[in-house]
């Protein structure tokens, strides 16, 4: 498609596609969904942008789940995710056509290559977003983001530059299901896909280990600080596997090495909602609630009657976290 000029900005609303994994896609077609309600809040539409070889079936993918138009830069060289050769491109397409909003998921990729993009349109970008809203008296997008280390939820707004750019983590905003009917325009703009050599991919492999995902886990046990050895971690795991979930971790968990970064909740980490959350040995700060807030039932161990978690959990015990773990274990292993 010949890429037409837009000298006025637009109402509409863009989305970046990532689609490299169910975790990504997912924070696509949530985006998706709130991105639709803006636009139709500001009067514009909704756009996905999708860069990629062979993209087509995502594109179709982002129409079902309610974009109004995906724009595809399918090429060869733009099989493997080049923070460079997208910046570029994305930010050439966002000065032609001028979106009012631009949205991206806070995942690593979004987190790395959304800044760049923004400093290149000389715009501001207002990361790790937890609610965003058109502001009906002068249009303008309310940002809602934690800041001062998750203590403060301030409302940012982009007073006079377009457009206006936030990310947000998987799991905050709700998808839409799935209509194989929905109708939506795919476009192909003109685009210079000439390559950035000053990185070369060599070799790309998927994380080892046989772990489930934490997104979809019905049942997740998560330690913090207060289960901090490598023995009570085991008996977390064992916990997890017994009840057919999965292990998660607070931020002194991971940085002590009891948990891999991937196995992190909240603001820096996944936001999950299991049917049933385990928080064992947890303070319950902002910064890790914020990522289990979603979970159905909440049941919650520490030795601290005053322990903020007990305000949000259903069922909390009070007690030591190796002596509560290592009671349950046995009760679990003569039922099963
Ligand atoms: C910008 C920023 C982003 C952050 N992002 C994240 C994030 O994404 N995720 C995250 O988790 N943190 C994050 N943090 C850190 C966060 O502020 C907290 O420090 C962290 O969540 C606390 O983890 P915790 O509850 O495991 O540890 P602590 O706060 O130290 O709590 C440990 C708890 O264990 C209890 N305890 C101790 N021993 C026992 C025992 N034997 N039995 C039972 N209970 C026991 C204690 O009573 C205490 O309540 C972030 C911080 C900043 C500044």
């Amino acid at each position: 498609m010949k890429r037409q000029k837009r000298h006025s900005p637009s109402k509409d609303v863009w989305v970046f596609g990532d689609y490299r994994n169910y975790f990504q896609n997912r924070v696509t077609l949530q985006l998706i969904a709130k991105g639709r309600e803006l636009a139709r809040t500001l009067g514009g539409k909704v756009t996905v942008l999708v860069l990629g070889a062979q993209v087509h079936q995502y594109a179709m993918e982002y129409v079902a789940h309610g974009a109004d138009m995906v724009m595809v830069v399918d090429h060869q060289d733009l099989m493997d995710f080049q923070v460079e050769t997208y910046t570029r491109i994305v930010t050439s397409l966002v000065e032609d056509y001028r979106p009012d909003i631009f949205l991206a998921g806070a995942t690593p990729f979004g987190r790395e290559f959304f800044p760049r993009v923004a400093k290149r349109l000389k715009t501001g970008l207002s990361t790790d977003c937890i609610a965003l809203e058109v502001d009906p008296e002068n249009q303008l997008l309310l940002q809602t983001t934690p800041s001062f280390g998750g203590e403060l939820l301030a409302e940012v707004i982009t007073q006079d530059h377009r457009p206006q750019m936030a990310t947000v983590h998987p799991g905050v905003f709700e998808e839409r299901p799935h209509d194989h009917q929905a109708i939506g325009r795919i476009s192909y703009p003109e685009v210079d896909i000439a390559r950035d050599n000053r990185v070369q991919l060599v070799r790309s492999r998927p994380e080892q280990g046989k772990k489930g995902r934490l997104e979809d886990a019905p049942v997740v046990v998560v330690g913090g600080w207060g289960v901090n050895s490598k023995e009570q971690f085991q008996m977390l795991s064992e916990l997890a596997e017994l009840l057919g979930g999965e292990v998660g971790a607070t931020r002194p968990a991971v940085r002590a090495g009891l948990a891999e970064e991937g196995r992190l909740l909240g603001q820096t980490g996944k936001k999950i909602k299991p049917k049933l959350l385990i928080t064992v040995g947890t303070s319950g700060a902002l910064q890790y609630t914020t990522g289990i807030q979603g979970a159905e039932t909440i049941i919650a161990i520490n030795r601290d009657a005053q322990a903020p978690i007990f305000k949000m959990a259903d069922l909390g015990l009070v007690g030591d976290a190796g002596s509560i773990l290592a009671l349950v274990l046995d009760k679990l292993r003569k039922r099963i």
